[in-house]
């Protein structure tokens, strides 16, 4: 089978997918329940038009970018390959399908990257197909984890770090013996091909950092040493911010070695860098006002880690299948971080588009009538960016019985839930904290709670087994034990104005002090006592299955840029 082939047929399919809409409701009077199932398992991703302002770009850079998009496409395929051996063949498949069925199952597939649906637990929608499986395409197929964990045992230290190392597949060679083959050999043609790509877009831009990362980057694909080229990244400073690589490891549900390849071509978001360099000059300030004991303040804050604000131009590989990313943190190679420290990349279209096809509508569905004007997307950005900052200031390193620590020591398995319980609620006080002091509109204390609230049921919805749920589900019960949120007797929730400031600075007291002394047994209580879902909100979780749980892009700002560049 040709590689060639499978990247045409992707794009073809990619192509007919996002010009054909399903009908109407209306319209499906006989329909097939197995079409009518997959379109409604389809559904949950609500389909939105993805768009960046790229208006200010030089013509050179617009070059570069549509260069880029080229680049990132390749990793379609070689991330439908590293999940399964068997997706290309089957997409090939699909694709010559033309009945209904066979257009749903092929939207779905190209949604999930794989015939498994991901937001339930990866079941099977297309019949034939075996259970995902854990490895992915990473190790042998006729291995066993014991197997590999067995010989990975054997290696002398240098063989062991590249078996385990992010960039290597595990092969059998012709005596059958296992063997770590490096990504620039396993996936030669086509990691030649968007390295060439890459140096094209070097040769296109006049920004010396971009310039400098594309370079080392198409070095790294071809030597398999990424180290040069995420330095480079992390020194990126340039209106287009490309992330392109193997980078997340999840793919590899084995071990967690392996990465997989993805490509985030976003444009830097210039009002809000500026916005976020303007909280950050404050940051002191508000940490010398935290509402906790003074002898538990930081009087002197350390760096901060960089974070950007991007827009997504086009995404590709793992960084486009199901549940979309807003935001990502890298690189994950701890000599990097050791050196350079990571990256916060915050991406502000996608969370704009997931704004409007499910924040809002759970709003419709979850609030008084009298709160739903009050969500606004400025409100919803705003405290997320505060929220990231938030998690610099507060309590980290600390005296415990006169031994130094850290909170994340101390609190243990608790850790987590805790410390974005303090994110998010101490970044509502750090907001109304710069209202009151002039520095941010006064509007927003009318609209922040209120959109707060709402996001809550959206996180809520996501589970509260990881941190950001159960930290979630903390603080709306903390919010109705006391008085800040109430709920009708229509079930619908509304914020009291008159209570949710005070909420905010106490229940941030709480969190911060409970930091500072290392309280792990009140932490388990509190987890205990208020990370659960009441009867009140799982009435209106209910009421929410027929909202979207997230968003299918469709990438308009590359695709228009692509038809200008293939005109003569
Ligand atoms: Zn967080």
């Amino acid at each position: 089978m040709g590689r060639i082939v499978v990247t045409l047929a992707l794009a073809s399919a990619l192509a007919g997918v996002a010009c054909r809409r399903e009908p109407p409701p209306a319209a499906q009077t006989q329909t097939d329940p197995m079409v009518q199932q997959l379109r409604s398992m389809t559904a949950r991703f609500a389909p939105v038009d993805l768009t960046a302002d790229i208006s200010s770009l030089p013509a050179n850079e617009r070059q570069a970018l549509a260069k880029l998009i080229e680049a990132a496409k390749a990793f379609d395929s070689l991330f439908l390959r590293q999940v399964w051996a068997g997706n290309e063949p089957l997409l090939l498949t699909l694709v010559r399908d033309s009945s209904d069925l066979g257009r749903a199952r092929l939207h779905y597939f190209l949604i999930n990257k794989g015939p498994w649906s991901r937001i339930d637990d990866n079941e099977a929608f297309v019949p034939g197909a075996p259970p995902k499986p854990p490895q992915g395409s990473f190790y042998p197929p006729d291995s066993t984890k014991n197997e590999i964990e067995s010989w990975i045992g054997t290696l002398p230290a240098t063989e062991r770090n590249r078996a385990t190392g992010f960039f290597t597949t595990i092969r059998r060679g012709p005596d059958r013996r296992l063997m770590a083959v490096p990504y620039s050999i396993e996936y030669q043609p086509e990691v030649g091909r968007v390295a060439a790509l890459l140096r094209e877009a070097a040769g296109l831009t006049a920004q010396p950092t971009l310039k400098r990362f594309l370079d080392a980057r198409a070095d790294a694909l071809l030597s398999n040493d990424y180290y040069a080229s995420d330095v480079a990244w992390m020194e990126l400073d340039a209106s287009l911010e490309p992330t392109i690589g193997p980078y997340e490891v999840y793919e590899d549900e084995w071990f967690n070695y392996k990465a997989a390849f993805e490509a985030f071509i976003t444009v830097r978001d210039d009002a809000e860098s500026a916005k976020l360099a303007r909280f950050g000059s404050e940051l002191q300030e508000i940490e010398i006002n935290l509402p906790i004991d003074p002898k538990y303040r930081n009087p002197k804050l350390g760096a901060m880690a960089p974070i950007r604000v991007v827009n997504t131009v086009f995404s590709s590989g793992d960084a486009n299948r199901g549940v979309q990313t807003a935001a990502f943190n890298l690189p994950n190679d701890e000599r990097v971080i050791q050196e350079k420290g990571s990256k916060r990349v915050m991406l502000k279209n996608n969370q704009d588009a997931k704004f409007r096809m499910v924040l809002q509508p759970i709003a419709k569905v979850a609030l008084a009538s009298a709160d739903q004007a009050a969500v606004s997307f400025d409100a919803f950005f705003t405290h997320i960016l505060m929220h990231e900052l938030m998690h610099g200031l507060g309590p980290h390193n600390i005296t415990v019985g006169g031994r130094s620590t850290t909170v994340r020591q101390e609190l243990k398995e608790t850790y987590s839930a805790i410390e974005e319980a303090k994110a998010d609620v101490s970044g509502l006080f750090a907001l109304q904290f710069l209202v009151d002091r002039g520095k941010l509109d006064q509007a927003l204390s009318q609209t922040m709670y209120t959109t707060y609230l709402a996001s809550m049921f959206r996180s809520i919805r996501f589970g509260i087994n990881e941190a950001h749920g159960r930290g979630v589900a903390m603080q709306l019960n903390y919010f109705l034990d006391n008085g800040g949120v109430t709920v009708a007797s229509d079930g619908t929730f509304a914020v009291n104005q008159q209570r949710i400031r005070q909420n905010v600075i106490d229940l941030t007291r709480d969190l911060m002090t409970l930091q500072a002394v290392g309280g792990y047994t009140d932490a388990t209580q509190m987890i205990q006592r208020l990370a659960v879902v009441r009867p009140q909100v799982e009435a209106v979780l209910d009421r929410l299955k027929d909202v979207p749980v997230d968003i299918e892009p469709r990438f308009v700002t590359a695709e228009q840029l692509e038809a200008k560049e293939e005109e003569p």
